[in-house]
């Protein structure tokens, strides 16, 4: 198998897991217990919470674990509106958001009242600073911007976004779920209020993720109980997750230069071939060549006109190729990616789209493997395309090029 679609989950590393193991079956004592394995739990968490601040340079008390990303990402919203009610109604977000994000955006906005208003992105996937500056009001109470695309690999530019939200006195949430342990964040020199992160995107379990929440930002608990989690996130802590969070976050952060040299390099190098091998097809997201902006070192978004994604990703995996035509959580609905027509596809070329996320375990066979399945697949597609026999005689202009014919 080729496994190209860690943008949806990675594999839990082997080392983590060892660390998890006991936690199951030996060590399994509820950290609020008094008694030995109890306490053994507690230092477990303690020494996670530790090991995931360092990464983001913060203390290790503005660290709360949840279950995922999407309960961090609806704790920050959520509790975030329900703390300002007095000043405002107001939340600036983006289009290209997670549904984690848009969703509850769209929530508040039906259920509770709130005016929301989401940020037009460049052809690059960026949001635009003077646009966001200009969109604050006196009741906005929150910015919500994504520190990279799930889909795209666009890295916005979160420390310039923190610093005005922080002159205009508003709360700043990024959701991270793409970026922590991919790219290196610092807490307090990107003027992060709260940040978003979820353990199986970097080598951690699925199960456990967190909200950073810094000191001084009066959110309250998201789940109603026990104390857990300094009185904010109720329930008894999931031990071998938090432990398999702080683990991966650990690794991430000690190899994180390699991985992103490696990764960077691999991408460069996919994409050169797609594009020198394959015609008529375009990269999604920010160019490396150009770089115009950030991309993620393991993103590589390209759509393949006159062909249809999801019969793309079928062909793939019957030849044990793992990518995926968009996230993970829109595949299977038939509409197209919110994020490629926000950068300004075609509904045509974004149902064309194909994502393959590398890892630091990808190598260059298996890449020179998929360029050598995709060329062929996309060919025999278009084989049976009435519109690529339509471009082919002339009949139809391609969206992305002359015709070669
Ligand atoms: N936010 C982004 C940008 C994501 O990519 C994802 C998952 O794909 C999430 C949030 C949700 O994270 P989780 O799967 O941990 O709920």
């Amino acid at each position: 198998m080729i496994y190209l679609d860690n943008a949806a989950t990675t594999r839990t590393d082997p080392d983590v897991v060892a660390e998890m193991l006991p936690f199951f079956s030996e060590d399994y004592g509820n950290p609020s217990g008094i008694y030995g394995i109890a306490q053994k739990s507690r230092a477990a968490v303690t020494a996670a919470r530790e090991k995931t601040a360092h990464v983001l340079g913060c203390r290790a008390d503005e660290i709360f674990f949840t279950s995922c990303g999407s309960e961090a990402d609806n704790w920050a919203l959520k509790a975030a509106f329900e703390a300002c009610r007095d000043k405002g109604n107001h939340i600036i977000t983006t289009q290209i958001e997670h549904p984690a994000i848009l969703n509850t955006c769209e929530y508040l906005e039906r259920e509770r009242g709130a005016e929301i208003t989401r940020l037009a992105v460049n052809e690059d996937g960026v949001v635009d600073l003077g646009e966001l500056e200009a969109s604050i009001r006196p009741d906005t109470i929150l910015i919500s911007v994504m520190t990279a695309n799930n889909e795209i690999g666009t890295i916005e530019p979160i420390r310039q976004i923190g610093e005005i939200a922080r002159r205009h006195d508003v709360l700043f949430h990024t959701d991270a779920v793409q970026a922590f342990g991919q790219i290196p964040l610092h807490a307090d020199e990107l003027n992060i209020d709260m940040l978003s992160a979820s353990a199986h995107k970097f080598n951690g379990p699925k199960g456990a993720g967190f909200l950073y929440i810094r000191k001084g930002v009066g959110i309250r608990s998201f789940l109603h109980g026990g104390a857990q989690e300094y009185n904010r996130r109720a329930g008894t802590e999931n031990v071998p997750g938090i432990v398999g969070l702080g683990a991966a976050a650990k690794k991430a952060e000690e190899n994180l230069a390699r991985k992103m040299e490696k990764e960077t390099r691999l991408r460069d190098y996919l994409i050169r071939r797609i594009r020198e091998e394959v015609p008529n097809v375009k990269l999604n997201g920010p160019d490396p060549a150009v770089a115009r902006a950030g991309r993620l070192p393991n993103n590589v978004n390209f759509s393949f006109e006159f062909v249809e994604g999801e019969s793309l990703l079928i062909m793939l995996d019957m030849r044990q190729i793992c990518a995926s035509s968009g996230s993970a959580c829109s595949s299977g609905s038939l509409s197209p990616s919110h994020v490629l027509k926000a950068i300004g596809l075609s509904d045509s070329l974004a149902h064309g789209a194909l994502r393959l996320t590398l890892s630091a375990e990808t190598t260059k066979e298996e890449l020179d493997t998929t360029v050598e399945a995709i060329r062929g697949i996309v060919e025999r597609l278009r084989g049976m395309s009435p519109r690529y026999e339509a471009y082919r005689k002339g009949t139809l202009q391609a969206e992305t090029g002359s015709s070669a014919f």
